[in-house]
């Protein structure tokens, strides 16, 4: 390799750089063999061995593949951690954190999770022993009351999906201090473009890659960023062990979908904020939930906390019934009716039929989830293209009312 390819690459690999060179560049290097300058999809389950357990640091694709390697050291740069290990899907990912624990141990969860996160953990953990405790994370105080020695992990989401309840991450790292609980968050609503928990001390980052970081609606992965070592080490082991790993092709989507994130993520932000003002100033629409407004309950943490307020948000009709919201979603041209989130284009889901239509109607309406909350994922089109396709499904649900008098 010559000296001015190695000169790039350290260059490359410094992670005082900002944002945007470290998604273009952390952990990529040109390869090795060819110069080729993208990282290639090493599409192979095994590697030749020189003499029995003599290789070139990889025997079998399930422990380790190059593709995988690069994806990973990017991840953990642009979360300012020192160690990464990816999964085929965000729940794999969850799994293997949840595989640290034994039984008897204890989580203290928030109590507005990802509907797989709470499966899993009630359906998968909850049977073989591992225990739950539910709680309302946006006020610390109340996961102090409840930490005791049996208490080995505490599990946070911020922004919530679909309220977009800020959760002060640091404020519960800081209860944790000299406890041996690990604190996890999932940061898959902010990207770490808005916000990296490991410096505001969580132990565990952890991922929906399938959203943000993919960013084009292509790919299902996940993983994990964590700074200790004996904990990567854990979590690799059973990455090899129980084998939920990702496919090299997956992994250079993910890298070149990584490339774009911060560009991508500008124009959320930007979008988000003119589509939650516009709704806001509707006179049809009732209550918009985006922690940029000032209004937010928990505006000021997520000031603190996050770069910028994200592309999520959601609202809900002042008056109308949930046929009334279908309605509008149906009337939509721009933003597509789907689950996830996070991809280029414009999504709305329609919690209380979709996402949360397994909870009791009583029970949805208690935490503020009504009939006719609809969530969006602003996708990164033009803002007045996405402001239009709102406007003109409000005004069709304006004139069928007008019609029905
Ligand atoms: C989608 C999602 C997950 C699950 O990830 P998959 O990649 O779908 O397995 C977990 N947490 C949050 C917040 C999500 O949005």
């Amino acid at each position: 390799m010559n000296s001015g390819l190695k000169d790039r690459i350290s260059f490359a690999q410094t992670n005082q750089q900002g944002f945007g060179t470290r998604a273009v560049h952390a952990g990529v290097q040109p390869d090795p063999t060819t110069g080729a300058i993208m990282t290639p999809i090493y599409q192979t389950s095994t590697y030749v061995q020189s003499a029995p357990g003599k290789h070139k640091g990889f025997a079998y694709a399930r422990g380790k593949n190059p593709t995988r390697s690069v994806l990973q050291e990017t991840l953990a740069s642009l979360e300012n951690g020192r160690f990464a290990v990816c999964f085929s899907s965000g729940m794999a990912a969850m799994d293997a954190v949840m595989r640290l624990l034994k039984p008897g141990d204890e989580v203290l969860a928030s109590n507005d999770l990802y509907g797989g996160t709470y499966r899993l953990f009630m359906q998968v953990f909850a049977p073989i022993g591992v225990k739950f405790r539910f709680l309302d994370m946006s006020d610390p105080a109340l996961v102090k009351q409840h930490l005791h020695q049996g208490v080995k992990m505490v599990w946070i989401e911020t922004p919530t999906n679909p309220l977009m309840h800020i959760v002060d991450i640091e404020a519960i790292t800081h209860l944790l201090e000299g406890s041996d609980a690990l604190t996890v968050v999932d940061n898959t609503f902010a990207s770490p473009y808005l916000q990296n928990p490991l410096e505001l001390g969580a132990d565990v980052v952890i991922h929906s890659i399938t959203k943000y970081l993919g960013g084009h609606s292509d790919v299902v992965m996940g993983g994990a960023v964590v700074n200790e070592e004996a904990l990567y080490e854990h979590l690799s082991f059973i990455q090899n062990a129980c084998g939920a790993v990702p496919g090299p092709q997956d992994c250079f989507l993910t890298l070149r979908g990584i490339k774009t994130l911060h560009l991508r993520m500008r124009a959320h932000c930007e979008n988000g904020a003119q589509v939650a003002h516009f709704l806001r100033s509707h006179p049809m629409v009732g209550r918009v939930h985006w922690p940029g407004f000032e209004s937010h309950p928990n505006h000021e943490v997520a000031k603190r906390q996050m770069r910028d307020f994200g592309g999520m948000l959601s609202f809900e009709l002042k008056d109308g019934s949930m046929a009334d919201a279908i309605f509008l979603m149906q009337h939509l041209k721009l933003f597509a009716l789907a689950e996830s989130l996070g991809g280029v284009e414009s999504l709305i889901g329609h919690p209380a039929s979709m996402t949360h239509a397994s909870i009791p109607r009583e029970e949805r309406l208690a935490t503020g989830l009504t009939d006719t909350l609809m969530r969006l994922s602003v996708g990164i089109e033009d803002a007045k293209d996405l402001v239009g396709d709102l406007a003109q499904a409000l005004e069709a649900l304006a004139q069928k009312g007008k019609s029905l008098d």
